[in-house]
């Protein structure tokens, strides 16, 4: 394979120039959407609960006052500017903070409302005049620790004397000191350290537990393990919480298995669809050739912004290059940036300060950009085993059915790409157009 490229701008030639699929990292695209979350994702379907005890009476509420809470925590929902519990609220917050505690598994996607509940669970349950800890919160990361902290801090910005401390690496603790915050956010390797070889934890005191971003954890080698070794040595009376954002089997067996007696909520994703979607492809050599009919589509259409999907890290920066060279507004978004700067490349994309993202597969599930209606794939998604990847062509270019503008997708595609592009066709059971670049009329 080559590694040269022409003309390549030096800045970019700089970064590892490797040649491999960016891996989709759960945690790092957990954080992206926590960053650049901007409200909550709503969803048209309806909550599903499954109670321990059926016979029991099931409540929901439609206001924050209804649940009784303490002034300062009622405070600092509305300064968060909470006006009405999510709708996954409405069922878990009455059952997290019923008397006697209720144990909860919930599952709803990432964005519904389920970190803003289990904060105001822990703040309600703590004592502020007993300095321990009371509740325990595991998290995948230490950047996720982090942002739930924050949210703990913001939440609890007018309860006076409840502190939030971290359990995590770098996190050093001398030896015999005294924790006297309430509430541990931590990783799990870091808190059963701080437990059983350091003492510093009392897990017998612990009042609520939560499990946050069950399925993620699942994904790190050991977090099961050692989440079930800090669940086991919980009092029988501490509340246990366990949240996911998606429920394979896998996850809600292990779920059961350190949440014992649960109630379980679940509320459906907004299903992606391909229906408002007119798709094309366009036939192509190679490369240059993809970049020539994406030219041509520039030059024919008229193109509010787009998002450009590339299969690696090469080809995105590729493509960059050129467009760059070709006087366009481009961005890079690619697998060796951190969290952090994805998130402030998509800000920027979506304050409309470039009109093109160029992207691989990292963020295809990260990015939600409403005003983005077209979306292109420089290259079409495979799998390992060179089949069709039908998931990610579906979160590249599908839309929600209820929120979802009209959109224009574009499949460059080589001749011998054909019939996997066919596959996705009959995959989706929706029309893919041929579409002669020189001639766009039949676009607009
Ligand atoms: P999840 O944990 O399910 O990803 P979050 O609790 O982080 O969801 O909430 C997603 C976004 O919605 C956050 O920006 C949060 O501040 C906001 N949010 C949460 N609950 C409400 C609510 N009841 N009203 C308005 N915004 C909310």
């Amino acid at each position: 394979k080559s590694t040269t490229v022409p003309n390549i701008d030096d800045s970019l030639n700089n970064l590892e120039d490797d040649d491999e699929d960016d891996i989709v990292d759960l945690a790092a695209n957990s954080l992206l959407n926590k960053l650049i979350r901007q409200s909550l994702v709503e969803s048209s379907h309806l909550v599903e609960v499954l109670q321990k005890d059926p016979s029991s009476p099931l409540y929901s509420v439609k206001t924050f006052e209804e649940l009784r809470l303490k002034e300062e925590i009622l405070k600092g929902i509305y300064a968060m500017g909470f006006n009405r519990p999510s709708k996954i609220q409405e069922m878990a917050l009455p059952m997290m903070l019923a008397h006697p505690p209720q144990n909860l598994i919930a599952q709803s996607q990432s964005g519904t409302g389920k970190t803003a509940a289990f904060v105001l669970a822990m703040l309600s349950r703590v004592n502020p005049l007993d300095l321990f800890p009371q509740c325990l919160c595991l998290a995948p990361t230490y950047e996720l620790a982090l942002q739930t902290g924050r949210v703990v801090e913001q939440m609890g910005k007018f309860c006076m004397n409840i502190e939030v401390m971290y359990a995590i690496r770098g996190n050093h603790i001398p030896r015999g000191t005294e924790i006297t915050k309430q509430i541990v956010i931590g990783t799990p390797g870091t808190v059963l350290d701080w437990c059983f070889k350091r003492k510093l934890v009392d897990l017998t005191k612990i009042r609520v537990f939560v499990l946050d971003e069950a399925d993620v954890m699942m994904d790190t080698q050991g977090f099961s393990d050692q989440s079930i070794r800090i669940q086991r040595a919980l009092p029988s009376e501490c509340q246990m919480l366990l949240f996911s954002a998606t429920f394979e089997d896998s996850v809600l067996q292990f779920a059961e298995r350190i949440i014992p007696d649960p109630n379980v909520i679940k509320l459906r994703k907004e299903e992606l669809t391909l229906n408002n979607i007119r798709q094309y492809y366009v036939l192509c050599d190679n490369k240059n050739d993809k970049y020539q009919a994406l030219c041509n589509i520039y030059g024919g259409i008229t193109i509010g912004q787009a998002i450009i999907f590339c299969q690696t890290r090469r080809n995105a920066k590729w493509l960059t290059v050129e467009m760059m060279q070709d006087g366009h507004q481009v961005s890079l978004l690619s697998g060796e940036l951190t969290v952090e700067q994805r998130a402030s490349i998509i800000q920027r994309f979506r304050d409309g300060k470039e009109k093109v993202l160029i992207t691989t597969n990292v963020c295809a599930r990260g990015i939600d950009v409403k005003q983005v209606t077209i979306v292109v794939n420089f290259d079409l998604p495979i799998n390992q085993t060179h089949e069709p990847d039908y998931e990610t062509y579906l979160h590249r270019i599908g839309r929600t059915g209820r929120f979802g503008k009209k959109g224009l997708a574009f499949n460059m595609i080589e001749v011998d790409k054909l019939p996997l592009l066919m596959q996705i066709q009959d995959h989706f059971n929706s029309s893919i157009k041929h579409l002669d670049p020189e001639d766009m009329d039949e676009i607009e």
